[in-house]
């Protein structure tokens, strides 16, 4: 049976296409390092990624590459920039950036001033984060393919059927008319970006008026320089530029959001049988997604790149966010990334054959789905700990000591065990501190242990007393269970009423994590003085 999951049906028509076609097919994807790219604009990497990751794995040759638009216009700075550390800055800090508005990222410096340029920076940046979640297209940045020449040709078509061109540009946007051409210069006195008015094909020139184009509404300003320029110093738009690079590259698959769907896409649909002669890739839209119940956007400022991301999820869970369906618009809520973990250690259960997932369908996609996410496999199923335990155990004690304690209560057997849980501790007290919330957990101190005790009701506090004397006598955690319920009828106290105070007094919470687990975490003699008031 084939796989019903997205990654493998798209591997599959890449594959039939190929072979039609007869050469390796070529998955692309692609950014504007303009500075503001975040985990949304991940999703363009990933749905190439996980179908080319398919179709190597079904012992087929593919090409996956990344394109970083480096002739793209500075058209807005982002609220804050992320140094090569991955460290943020706020963007005030930069204000000679506004300068460079209008002008190709590649003639932008870095405001780092660690790179060639902001575009080079933030190609760096975006590389650096995919490689940390080890997924490595091979790099092109689109300045480079216009230097080698490859865009001659298309350039030359775009002004050779000038009037096509017009036509789909005039058809699809109703501001441009006709007469427009869809290609803009550098100028050569202030390197803004010009909407050219004149080509001359021979000689490979355009003529243009510095301050001819509009980014977003607003009118670049230009130096008013007029002349003709080679076209190596210029670009096509954006939506004849897509179609190029498609056709450079003979791209098999891209996959694009909803956003270019409705727009550039269409383009693309008539730029290449039309004007280029060539067939459009096999075309897959994604939605995009909303982080905290929020749109991020690189403006405001609430975005997170993967470095961000990686400091409170580990790597493989982060990506088996992407693996899921990706037409459904998600929310992902940083304060519930347990959710999400515990999740993918079900699916790890089911991959290695230990699932308990209700149907078989649902059991086959959760294998597939784990397989694809997970960079290297473990080699036999981990036991693993929750998220959520790992969350307060590493606010509890040091992480070393508290895979020891995982040991010693048998949460964990082998060496592998350890290190991975040691990987989800590291991150879920980061994660705790950062989005916790509720999750946050310190034991009392005396004082606040005192405090505490005195807002219960004189039976809570007996019934404890009570039991600090169980857990002096009696080791065994089903017997201590049965003395707290024998005590709490003794005294008429409801159970659940006991439970509320022994959290109460010990961490300052209605609930907690599992209470024999919390009392050996925090030590039978501690527990003892917190609860008792026998004495006082
Ligand atoms: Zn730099
Ligand atoms: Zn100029």
């Amino acid at each position: 049976m084939s796989s019903l999951h997205w990654a493998d049906q798209l591997a599959e028509k890449i594959i039939e296409r190929s072979h039609s076609e007869k050469r390796v097919p070529n998955v692309k994807c692609q950014q504007t390092p303009s500075g503001g790219k975040h985990i949304g604009n991940l999703n363009d990497v990933l749905r190439a990624y996980f179908p080319y990751k398919s179709v190597i794995e079904k012992g087929e040759k593919c090409e996956f590459i990344h394109m970083s638009d480096d002739r793209d216009p500075l058209k807005d700075i982002p609220a804050k920039l992320a140094d090569l550390e991955a460290k943020w800055h706020d963007a005030a800090k930069f204000p000679e950036l506004k300068k460079f508005y209008g002008q190709p990222l590649f003639k932008v410096p870095d405001p780092f001033q660690c790179c060639e340029s902001y575009a080079k920076h933030f190609t760096i940046v975006w590389m650096n984060g995919l490689h940390e979640i080890d997924v490595k297209p091979i790099l092109h940045y689109t300045g480079d393919v216009y230097k080698q020449g490859k865009f001659d040709p298309y350039i030359k078509l775009v002004f050779e059927k000038r009037e096509i061109a017009g036509k789909i540009v005039s058809d699809l946007q109703a501001s441009k008319d006709t007469s427009y051409i869809p290609f803009d210069a550098f100028c050569p006195q202030c390197s803004v970006l010009a909407n050219i008015d004149d080509f001359d094909i021979k000689n490979k020139k355009v003529h243009f008026t510095c301050g001819g184009k509009t980014i977003k509404q607003k009118k670049a300003e230009g130096c008013g320089y007029e002349g003709w320029q080679p076209w190596s110093e210029g670009k096509l738009q954006w939506r004849f530029e897509w179609p190029a690079l498609m056709s450079i590259f003979h791209t098999t698959f891209e996959p694009f959001g909803k956003d270019h769907a409705e727009g550039s896409w269409k383009s693309v649909m008539r730029i290449m049988p039309e004007i280029f002669n060539t067939v459009p890739p096999i075309p897959f839209v994604y939605e995009f997604f909303l982080v905290n119940g929020e749109k991020m956007s690189a403006s405001k400022g609430n975005v997170y790149i993967v470095q961000d991301m990686l400091k409170i999820i580990e790597a493989d869970v982060f990506k088996f966010y992407y693996v899921k369906r990706p037409e459904k618009q998600r929310d992902l809520d940083l304060t519930k990334i347990f959710q999400l973990t515990d999740e993918f250690d079900l699916s790890e259960q089911a991959f290695f054959g230990k699932g308990e997932l209700q149907s078989e369908n649902r059991e086959e996609n959760a294998k597939r789905m784990y397989d694809l996410a997970v960079s290297n496999p473990p080699k036999k199923c981990p036991k693993r700990v929750s998220f959520a335990f790992c969350a307060a155990l590493s606010q509890l004690m040091p992480l070393d000591a508290a895979v020891e304690k995982l040991n010693e209560l048998k949460h964990i057997e082998t060496k592998q065990d350890a290190e991975l849980a040691m990987q989800r501790l590291l991150v879920a007290k980061i994660w705790s501190v950062t989005y916790g919330g509720e999750h946050k957990l310190a034991i009392s101190t005396a004082e606040e242990a005192v405090e505490r005790k005195n807002a219960l009701s004189e039976n809570q506090r007996k019934v404890l007393s009570e039991f600090a004397a169980v857990i002096v006598s009696e080791a065994d955690e089903t017997k201590q269970m049965e003395k707290i319920r024998e005590i709490c009828k003794a005294n008429n106290l409801a159970i659940s009423d006991f439970f509320a105070a022994i959290y109460a007094v010990l961490i300052g919470k209605p609930r907690g994590p599992k209470l024999f687990t919390l009392i050996s975490v925090i030590g039978r003699e501690k527990v003892v003085s917190l609860i008792d008031s026998s004495g006082a």
